[in-house]
């Protein structure tokens, strides 16, 4: 998830460049970098860190007249932060920035091996820098075609050619990309938000389209190059929501994300319609091959685990045991070789997770990290890793990064239950396709967030409140009651929906809320007994459930709708829903969303 700037026109360009970089540091900060056009050459200054610790600190020391480049503020996802993995990348002829995935590196990179091409970093960028020079006999939109035609994965490129002096060519799928017309000069953007201190005019770039910059304004062509027209927005922000992207909150932005963020999590990690972790060495013989699988996490990325553990359960008939890392580490856990343990962190840091994952090593476990920060220490330590790939999270309360742990854990479950024979292809094929339809279905939840606003405007009061749902429903009541208790200090549980009567149901009084996940049609009948229940003893019921189940105000004083989709993936749909009541009740009671009391966003100690 990396930021991209270009510009051109008639100004020194290096400033204008860092500035708009700054901007979009909120989209990763591992490096930092611009190439632009300097006499007959493509200059290219870039360094790993922050803008301020590096790039910025390099620049002085180069003079520049240039008035054309591009620039890039990296979150790593292939190769670790280093100055060579830095974008912009190319090789003096063409120079590129990039962001997103590009799927099928590893065979395009064994494809230009063959041609000749040496490759100088560990990036997937690198293959499009060398297609694009492999295809360029002089006319970069022919080159750029073709390139495009051999790529898989989500990208936005800023691209421009040393024989194509002041001219930056733009192309995007699935990354976002605008283009920025000024007065007397033109920009490339991942958001609007990194250029608005020069123009409120932009271009939205779309799938098939190719922007071309220059000094006289922009054009665009379709992929073939013939001129297309395209219709001017007007962005109504102003430059100092920049950061946030318009958004009040970064948590907001990043639950607004999770599309993108589930998209980049498992595409990649799919291959002719089935899930491969070749990635990191996790083959079906090797699946096959464990005794247990244990998954240890802490706070919302234990919660994910226990998402694996019903799923994998279910699909591949395998036990397995989920643990929080800090219980586990002192246990002195029944973990031995031939075991596999995945362990789940977000920042790839946290104190107690890396202790366990050292434990289960010493134990002769085969150890498999799902992290989101590429190089982090829980990454480093393990046998093998998956970067879940949901660009920086800084909101202290995990929204995206929870949402794309618990994309892997279905996308493992349906391999773990194809490697055992549990499922045929067929089978594995159409859940992978589900899985692949699921960031439309969470766009579909937040195109109308008003019946989550309602919902909060009538629990923000609450001193307590309770969460049920029976199954996987269960698991995503913990993720929603921790989000709620975490922001908006209310004090609230998440309970097995059949067990509040051994206990806690005595807490219900006049009043109280309930939120119910009911998603499951096999446990539903059995779910609304339970709501019947608290609801006869005065209980403010709201129900999370798809729009087409049978829920009217005899039953619930709030049906909250999730879009159709199979019951097994409208859990993923249902947390978005928890999420967003979270968040609205936060704001409502004026609380410090991002940045919640005694908390901190990557937990470095015991
Ligand atoms: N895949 C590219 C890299 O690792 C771009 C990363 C991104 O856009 O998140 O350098």
């Amino acid at each position: 998830m990396c930021g991209i700037v270009g510009y051109v026109g008639k100004e020194r360009c290096t400033d204008i460049l860092v500035d708009a970089l700054r901007k979009l540091e909120y989209r990763g900060y591992d490096s930092a970098g611009i190439a632009v056009f300097e006499s007959d050459r493509i200059k290219t200054v870039k360094a790993k860190g922050k803008i301020d610790e590096g790039l910025a600190k390099k620049l002085p020391q180069v003079t520049f007249s240039a008035t054309c480049g591009i620039g890039h503020t990296r979150w790593a996802t292939h190769g670790e932060p280093s100055d060579v993995n830095s974008h912009p990348i190319g090789n003096g002829r063409v120079s590129i920035v990039h962001n997103g995935i590009i799927e099928n590196y590893r065979e395009l990179k064994a494809f230009l091996t063959s041609k000749g091409y040496g490759f100088e970093s560990e990036t997937d960028t690198e293959t499009v820098a060398k297609l694009l020079d492999y295809y360029y006999e002089g006319n970069p939109i022919e080159a750029i075609e073709k390139a495009l035609e051999d790529i898989e994965g989500a990208y936005a490129l800023g691209i421009i050619f040393r024989e194509h002096k002041n001219k930056i060519f733009a192309v995007r799928k699935d990354s976002p990309l605008i283009v920025g017309k000024g007065e007397k000069a033109s920009y490339i953007a991942s958001d609007v938000t990194a250029i608005l201190e020069h123009t409120k005019d932009y271009y939205l770039l779309e799938r098939g389209e190719i922007a071309i910059l220059d000094e006289s304004g922009v054009r665009f062509t379709d992929i073939h190059g013939e001129e297309i027209e395209k219709e001017l927005q007007t962005a109504t922000w102003d430059v100092t929501s920049a950061q946030k992207g318009g958004y009040e909150h970064f948590m907001l932005k990043e639950i607004h994300e999770q599309p993108e963020a589930v998209r980049n999590t498992v595409s990649p990690r799919v291959k002719a319609g089935l899930p491969d972790f070749g990635e990191c060495g996790l083959t079906p013989e090797k699946i096959r091959g464990y005794k247990n699988i244990f998954i240890v996490g802490c706070g919302s990325a234990m919660h994910s685990g226990m998402v694996g553990q019903y799923l994998i359960e279910a699909l591949a008939r395998t036990p397995v045991i989920v643990d929080i890392a800090s219980e586990f580490r002192y246990r002195d856990p029944l973990v031995s070789e031939g075991d596999l343990v995945v362990i789940i962190s977000q920042s790839g840091e946290t104190a107690d997770t890396l202790e366990a994952l050292k434990l289960s090593r010493k134990k002769g476990a085969d150890t498999l990290a799902v992290v989101n920060v590429v190089g982090s220490s829980i990454a480093r330590e393990a046998n093998m890793v998956i970067y879940t790939n949901a660009g920086p999270e800084i909101s202290v309360c995990s929204t995206k990064a929870y949402a794309v742990q618990v994309a892997f854990m279905y996308l493992f479950a349906f391999a773990v239950a194809f490697a055992n024979g549990k499922i045929d292809e067929a089978e594995c094929k159409r859940l992978t396709a589900g899985l692949l339809e699921v960031p439309e279905k969470i766009q579909a939840c937040l195109n109308d967030v008003s019946q989550y606003q309602y919902v909060a405007s009538h629990i923000f009061n609450a001193d307590s409140l309770l969460y049920i749902g029976r199954g996987l429903d269960n698991a995503l009541s913990m993720e929603g009651s921790l989000k709620l208790k975490e922001i908006s200090y209310i004090h609230s549980e998440a309970y097995a929906a059949g067990e509040l009567k051994h206990g806690t149901i005595s807490l219900i009084d006049d009043g109280m809320p309930v939120i119910v996940a009911a998603t499951q049609s096999a446990l539903f009948e059995k779910t609304l007994s339970n709501v019947r229940e608290v609801k006869s003893r005065g209980a403010k019921v709201a129900v999370i459930c798809c729009k087409t189940a049978d829920i009217d105000e005899t039953i619930a004083d709030y049906k909250v709708e999730l879009p159709e989709a199979e019951d097994m993936f409208l859990p993923m749909l249902s947390v978005v829903a928890m999420q967003l009541i979270a968040y609205y009740t936060a704001v409502q009671r004026g609380c410090d969303v991002d940045k919640p009391r005694n908390l901190a966003k990557s937990v470095t100690v015991e």
